[in-house]
Protein backbone atom coordinates (compact mmCIF):
# COMPACT_ATOMS: atom_id res chain seq x y z
CA UNK A 1 0.00 0.00 0.00
CA UNK A 2 1.31 3.45 -0.67
CA UNK A 3 -0.28 6.00 1.41
CA UNK A 4 1.35 9.45 0.71
CA UNK A 5 1.51 12.05 4.10
CA UNK A 6 1.96 15.67 4.55
CA UNK A 7 1.62 17.06 7.82
CA UNK A 8 -0.67 13.56 9.51
CA UNK A 9 1.53 13.49 12.87
CA UNK A 10 -1.77 12.79 14.05
CA UNK A 11 -3.85 10.20 12.33
CA UNK A 12 -0.58 8.29 11.49
CA UNK A 13 -0.18 5.85 14.24
CA UNK A 14 -4.39 5.13 13.97
CA UNK A 15 -3.86 4.56 10.26
CA UNK A 16 -1.71 1.98 10.93
CA UNK A 17 -3.19 0.59 13.44
CA UNK A 18 -6.21 0.07 11.79
CA UNK A 19 -5.03 -0.87 8.30
CA UNK A 20 -2.64 -3.55 10.27
CA UNK A 21 -6.03 -4.61 11.93
CA UNK A 22 -7.45 -5.00 7.99
CA UNK A 23 -4.82 -6.38 6.54
CA UNK A 24 -3.95 -9.36 8.67
CA UNK A 25 -7.54 -10.21 8.13
CA UNK A 26 -6.94 -10.55 4.45
CA UNK A 27 -5.45 -13.59 2.89
CA UNK A 28 -2.85 -11.36 1.17
CA UNK A 29 1.53 -10.57 2.49
CA UNK A 30 1.27 -6.89 2.74
CA UNK A 31 3.38 -3.68 3.04
CA UNK A 32 3.00 -0.19 3.87
CA UNK A 33 5.16 2.76 2.39
CA UNK A 34 4.28 5.93 3.47
CA UNK A 35 5.24 8.66 1.58
CA UNK A 36 6.51 11.46 3.07
CA UNK A 37 5.59 14.94 1.84
CA UNK A 38 8.02 17.36 3.51
CA UNK A 39 5.83 17.35 6.61
CA UNK A 40 6.63 20.21 8.85
CA UNK A 41 5.28 18.38 11.76
CA UNK A 42 6.10 15.65 13.66
CA UNK A 43 5.45 13.02 11.03
CA UNK A 44 9.00 11.52 10.33
CA UNK A 45 9.36 11.03 13.58
CA UNK A 46 6.26 8.74 13.46
CA UNK A 47 7.56 7.41 10.69
CA UNK A 48 10.34 6.35 11.73
CA UNK A 49 9.20 4.06 14.96
CA UNK A 50 6.80 3.41 12.84
CA UNK A 51 9.20 1.06 10.73
CA UNK A 52 11.23 0.16 13.52
CA UNK A 53 8.86 -1.48 15.09
CA UNK A 54 7.28 -3.49 12.17
CA UNK A 55 9.09 -5.31 9.41
CA UNK A 56 6.36 -4.35 6.87
CA UNK A 57 6.57 -0.83 7.08
CA UNK A 58 8.79 1.44 5.30
CA UNK A 59 9.03 5.00 3.93
CA UNK A 60 10.44 7.59 1.72
CA UNK A 61 10.98 11.26 2.45
CA UNK A 62 10.55 13.99 -0.16
CA UNK A 63 13.28 16.46 -0.08
CA UNK A 64 10.28 19.09 0.07
CA UNK A 65 6.33 19.25 -0.38
CA UNK A 66 6.10 18.35 -3.91
CA UNK A 67 2.20 17.77 -3.68
CA UNK A 68 0.04 14.52 -3.28
CA UNK A 69 0.36 13.59 -6.63
CA UNK A 70 4.02 13.72 -6.76
CA UNK A 71 4.11 11.74 -4.00
CA UNK A 72 2.15 9.20 -5.19
CA UNK A 73 3.98 8.94 -8.37
CA UNK A 74 7.28 8.39 -5.68
CA UNK A 75 5.37 5.91 -4.07
CA UNK A 76 4.24 3.71 -7.01
CA UNK A 77 7.65 4.14 -8.31
CA UNK A 78 9.09 2.19 -5.31
CA UNK A 79 6.73 -0.39 -4.99
CA UNK A 80 7.48 -3.94 -6.37
CA UNK A 81 4.23 -5.76 -5.25
CA UNK A 82 1.63 -7.91 -7.53
CA UNK A 83 -0.78 -5.62 -6.68
CA UNK A 84 -0.62 -1.35 -4.93
CA UNK A 85 -3.22 0.31 -3.56
CA UNK A 86 -2.84 3.46 -3.11
CA UNK A 87 -4.70 5.63 -0.50
CA UNK A 88 -4.82 8.74 1.81
CA UNK A 89 -3.29 8.99 5.11
CA UNK A 90 -6.23 10.02 7.19
CA UNK A 91 -8.89 7.18 7.18
CA UNK A 92 -10.97 9.00 5.42
CA UNK A 93 -10.70 5.97 2.97
CA UNK A 94 -12.32 2.76 5.10
CA UNK A 95 -10.13 0.22 5.25
CA UNK A 96 -12.56 -2.36 5.59
CA UNK A 97 -13.11 -1.24 1.72
CA UNK A 98 -9.77 -3.53 0.86
CA UNK A 99 -11.53 -6.67 1.16
CA UNK A 100 -13.80 -5.51 -1.14
CA UNK A 101 -10.91 -4.54 -3.57
CA UNK A 102 -9.04 -7.21 -3.08
CA UNK A 103 -12.38 -9.37 -4.27
CA UNK A 104 -12.77 -8.16 -7.30
CA UNK A 105 -9.18 -7.75 -8.14
CA UNK A 106 -9.59 -11.66 -7.62
CA UNK A 107 -12.23 -11.77 -9.60
CA UNK A 108 -10.05 -10.55 -12.61
CA UNK A 109 -10.40 -6.92 -12.67
CA UNK A 110 -6.71 -5.47 -12.71
CA UNK A 111 -8.02 -1.73 -11.43
CA UNK A 112 -10.25 -1.02 -8.70
CA UNK A 113 -11.13 2.48 -8.00
CA UNK A 114 -13.02 3.11 -4.69
CA UNK A 115 -15.63 5.76 -5.52
CA UNK A 116 -16.46 8.21 -2.88
CA UNK A 117 -20.27 8.50 -3.08
CA UNK A 118 -20.19 11.40 0.25
CA UNK A 119 -18.31 12.51 2.72
CA UNK A 120 -19.73 12.54 6.30
CA UNK A 121 -20.03 16.01 7.15
CA UNK A 122 -17.98 17.97 4.17
CA UNK A 123 -19.20 21.46 4.39
CA UNK A 124 -21.89 21.99 1.49
CA UNK A 125 -20.39 24.64 -0.70
CA UNK A 126 -17.13 22.23 -1.31
CA UNK A 127 -18.89 19.17 -1.95
CA UNK A 128 -21.24 21.80 -4.49
CA UNK A 129 -17.82 22.80 -5.83
CA UNK A 130 -16.56 19.65 -6.33
CA UNK A 131 -19.32 17.60 -7.93
CA UNK A 132 -19.62 20.75 -10.70
CA UNK A 133 -16.25 20.69 -11.18
CA UNK A 134 -16.37 16.73 -12.15
CA UNK A 135 -19.50 17.27 -14.16
CA UNK A 136 -17.65 19.86 -15.92
CA UNK A 137 -14.24 17.69 -16.60
CA UNK A 138 -16.47 15.13 -17.76
CA UNK A 139 -17.58 17.04 -20.10
CA UNK A 140 -14.64 17.96 -22.19
CA UNK A 141 -12.03 15.34 -20.62
CA UNK A 142 -10.97 12.68 -23.26
CA UNK A 143 -11.24 9.89 -20.57
CA UNK A 144 -13.42 9.16 -18.56
CA UNK A 145 -12.09 10.68 -14.93
CA UNK A 146 -13.94 8.38 -12.75
CA UNK A 147 -16.35 10.89 -10.69
CA UNK A 148 -15.08 11.18 -6.98
CA UNK A 149 -12.64 8.95 -7.41
CA UNK A 150 -10.02 10.31 -4.92
CA UNK A 151 -6.86 8.33 -5.03
CA UNK A 152 -8.13 5.28 -3.33
CA UNK A 153 -7.26 2.64 -5.86
CA UNK A 154 -6.40 -0.89 -6.66
CA UNK A 155 -4.03 -1.68 -9.32
CA UNK A 156 -2.56 -4.65 -10.28
CA UNK A 157 1.25 -4.93 -11.24
CA UNK A 158 0.81 -4.39 -14.87
CA UNK A 159 -0.83 -1.72 -14.79
CA UNK A 160 1.78 -0.32 -12.33
CA UNK A 161 3.97 -1.20 -15.35
CA UNK A 162 1.95 0.68 -17.44
CA UNK A 163 1.97 3.81 -15.77
CA UNK A 164 5.32 3.53 -15.46
CA UNK A 165 5.92 3.41 -18.99
CA UNK A 166 3.85 7.11 -19.45
CA UNK A 167 6.44 9.55 -20.18
CA UNK A 168 4.66 12.78 -18.67
CA UNK A 169 6.21 14.19 -15.49
CA UNK A 170 2.74 16.13 -14.17
CA UNK A 171 0.77 13.31 -13.03
CA UNK A 172 -2.90 13.31 -12.20
CA UNK A 173 -3.65 9.52 -11.47
CA UNK A 174 -7.17 9.50 -11.81
CA UNK A 175 -7.26 10.42 -15.33
CA UNK A 176 -3.82 8.74 -16.09
CA UNK A 177 -5.03 4.82 -14.79
CA UNK A 178 -8.60 4.82 -16.77
CA UNK A 179 -6.45 6.11 -19.82
CA UNK A 180 -4.21 2.70 -19.46
CA UNK A 181 -7.14 0.96 -19.63
CA UNK A 182 -7.19 -3.07 -18.85
CA UNK A 183 -9.96 -4.08 -16.86
CA UNK A 184 -11.39 -1.99 -14.50
CA UNK A 185 -14.13 -1.58 -12.11
CA UNK A 186 -15.58 0.80 -9.54
CA UNK A 187 -16.13 0.11 -5.72
CA UNK A 188 -18.39 2.83 -3.71
CA UNK A 189 -18.26 3.86 -0.54
CA UNK A 190 -18.76 6.79 1.67
CA UNK A 191 -16.07 8.31 2.90
CA UNK A 192 -15.53 9.09 7.18
CA UNK A 193 -14.35 12.27 8.36
CA UNK A 194 -10.75 12.95 8.87
CA UNK A 195 -9.62 11.18 11.96
CA UNK A 196 -7.77 14.14 13.20
CA UNK A 197 -5.53 17.26 11.70
CA UNK A 198 -7.15 19.57 8.83
CA UNK A 199 -7.09 18.73 5.41
CA UNK A 200 -4.38 19.44 3.13
CA UNK A 201 -6.28 20.77 -0.03
CA UNK A 202 -7.39 24.17 -0.09
CA UNK A 203 -9.29 26.10 -2.83
CA UNK A 204 -5.55 26.23 -4.60
CA UNK A 205 -4.95 23.00 -4.70
CA UNK A 206 -8.21 21.89 -5.53
CA UNK A 207 -8.16 24.55 -8.67
CA UNK A 208 -4.66 22.98 -9.57
CA UNK A 209 -6.17 19.64 -9.75
CA UNK A 210 -9.16 21.23 -12.10
CA UNK A 211 -6.85 22.91 -14.05
CA UNK A 212 -4.82 19.13 -14.65
CA UNK A 213 -7.86 17.31 -15.66
CA UNK A 214 -9.28 20.22 -17.92
CA UNK A 215 -5.94 20.56 -19.55
CA UNK A 216 -4.19 17.45 -19.52
CA UNK A 217 -6.99 15.48 -20.60
CA UNK A 218 -8.80 17.83 -22.96
CA UNK A 219 -7.54 20.18 -25.96
CA UNK A 220 -11.42 21.38 -25.77
CA UNK A 221 -10.17 24.77 -24.77
CA UNK A 222 -7.72 25.02 -27.83
CA UNK A 223 -10.69 24.02 -30.55
CA UNK A 224 -13.18 26.20 -28.78
CA UNK A 225 -10.92 29.09 -30.28
CA UNK A 226 -10.79 27.85 -33.58
CA UNK A 227 -14.38 27.60 -33.30
CA UNK A 228 -15.14 30.79 -32.24
CA UNK A 229 -12.58 32.52 -34.30
CA UNK A 230 -13.77 30.73 -37.22
CA UNK A 231 -17.29 32.43 -36.45
CA UNK A 232 -15.97 35.76 -35.87
CA UNK A 233 -14.15 35.40 -39.46
CA UNK A 234 -17.42 34.47 -41.32
CA UNK A 235 -19.66 37.05 -39.36
CA UNK A 236 -16.62 40.02 -40.50
CA UNK A 237 -17.48 38.94 -44.00
CA UNK A 238 -20.42 38.98 -43.86
CA UNK A 239 -20.66 42.73 -42.21
CA UNK A 240 -17.75 43.69 -44.55
CA UNK A 241 -19.71 42.82 -47.93
CA UNK A 242 -22.69 44.99 -46.21
CA UNK A 243 -20.73 47.75 -45.73
CA UNK A 244 -19.37 47.79 -49.59
CA UNK A 245 -22.42 47.54 -51.11
CA UNK A 246 -23.86 50.13 -49.12
CA UNK A 247 -20.94 52.28 -50.01
CA UNK A 248 -21.18 51.53 -53.89
CA UNK A 249 -24.98 52.06 -53.85
CA UNK A 250 -23.83 55.62 -53.23
CA UNK A 251 -25.13 55.80 -49.53
CA UNK A 252 -23.78 58.37 -47.03
CA UNK A 253 -21.16 56.16 -44.91
CA UNK A 254 -22.54 55.40 -42.05
CA UNK A 255 -21.32 56.90 -38.58
CA UNK A 256 -19.97 53.31 -37.81
CA UNK A 257 -18.16 54.75 -34.46
CA UNK A 258 -19.97 52.45 -32.37
CA UNK A 259 -19.93 49.62 -34.21
CA UNK A 260 -15.33 49.81 -34.99
CA UNK A 261 -15.78 50.14 -31.26
CA UNK A 262 -17.15 46.70 -30.83
CA UNK A 263 -16.03 45.02 -33.15
CA UNK A 264 -12.25 45.81 -32.00
CA UNK A 265 -13.45 45.61 -28.32
CA UNK A 266 -14.75 42.25 -28.84
CA UNK A 267 -12.57 40.62 -31.13
CA UNK A 268 -9.52 42.02 -29.21
CA UNK A 269 -10.58 40.31 -25.92
CA UNK A 270 -11.67 37.13 -27.62
CA UNK A 271 -7.95 37.18 -29.31
CA UNK A 272 -6.50 37.76 -25.94
CA UNK A 273 -8.16 35.06 -24.33
CA UNK A 274 -7.61 32.85 -26.24
CA UNK A 275 -3.96 33.93 -26.24
CA UNK A 276 -3.91 33.30 -22.80
CA UNK A 277 -5.69 29.64 -23.23
CA UNK A 278 -2.45 28.79 -25.66
CA UNK A 279 -0.30 30.56 -23.06
CA UNK A 280 -1.60 27.63 -20.52
CA UNK A 281 -0.67 24.58 -23.03
CA UNK A 282 2.69 26.07 -23.24
CA UNK A 283 3.48 26.74 -20.00
CA UNK A 284 2.78 22.91 -19.45
CA UNK A 285 4.69 22.49 -22.50
CA UNK A 286 7.49 24.18 -20.86
CA UNK A 287 7.01 22.10 -18.10
CA UNK A 288 7.43 18.69 -19.60
CA UNK A 289 9.76 19.44 -21.94
CA UNK A 290 12.46 20.97 -18.98
CA UNK A 291 11.56 17.48 -17.68
CA UNK A 292 12.50 18.40 -13.99
CA UNK A 293 11.69 15.56 -12.08
CA UNK A 294 8.44 14.94 -10.06
CA UNK A 295 10.43 14.68 -6.71
CA UNK A 296 12.80 14.82 -4.94
CA UNK A 297 13.88 11.89 -2.69
CA UNK A 298 15.98 12.65 0.57
CA UNK A 299 15.87 9.15 2.31
CA UNK A 300 14.39 5.66 1.66
CA UNK A 301 14.06 3.54 4.67
CA UNK A 302 12.52 0.03 3.74
CA UNK A 303 13.03 -3.31 5.17
CA UNK A 304 13.33 -4.79 1.30
CA UNK A 305 17.31 -5.43 0.27
CA UNK A 306 16.73 -2.87 -2.25
CA UNK A 307 14.08 -1.69 -4.05
N1 LIG B 1 -1.09 15.08 0.92
C1 LIG B 1 0.21 15.07 0.43
N2 LIG B 1 0.75 16.25 -0.01
C2 LIG B 1 0.07 17.43 0.00
C3 LIG B 1 -1.27 17.41 0.46
C4 LIG B 1 -1.82 16.23 0.90
O1 LIG B 1 0.88 14.05 0.41
O2 LIG B 1 0.63 18.45 -0.40
C5 LIG B 1 -1.69 13.81 1.41
C6 LIG B 1 -2.36 13.88 2.75
O3 LIG B 1 -1.49 13.61 3.81
C7 LIG B 1 -3.42 12.80 2.63
C8 LIG B 1 -3.79 12.85 1.16
O4 LIG B 1 -2.70 13.48 0.49
O5 LIG B 1 -2.91 11.51 2.93
C9 LIG B 1 -5.08 13.61 0.90
O6 LIG B 1 -4.98 14.90 1.44
P1 LIG B 1 -6.13 15.57 2.32
O7 LIG B 1 -6.72 14.56 3.26
O8 LIG B 1 -5.55 16.80 2.93
O9 LIG B 1 -7.18 15.96 1.20
P2 LIG B 1 -8.79 15.78 1.23
O10 LIG B 1 -9.06 14.39 1.74
O11 LIG B 1 -9.29 16.83 2.15
O12 LIG B 1 -9.18 15.97 -0.20
MG1 LIG C 1 -8.46 13.62 3.44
Amino acid sequence: MVLPVFNEEIVLARTYEELRATLEGLDADWRLLFVNDGSRDGTVGVLEQLYQNDERVGYLLLSRNFGHQAALSAGLDHADTDIVVSMDADLQHPPALLQSMLAAWRAGYDVVHARKLATVDLPKARSIATSLAYKAISRVAQVEIIEQASDYRLIDRQVLDALRTLPELGRLYRGLTPWVGFRQCIVPYVAAQRAGGTSQYGLKQLGGLFARALFDFSDVPLHVGLVLGGFAMVFSVLYLSFIMLWMLLGESRPPGWASSVSVTLVLNSVILAFLGIIGVYVARLYNEVRRRPTYLLSRVRTHEPKT
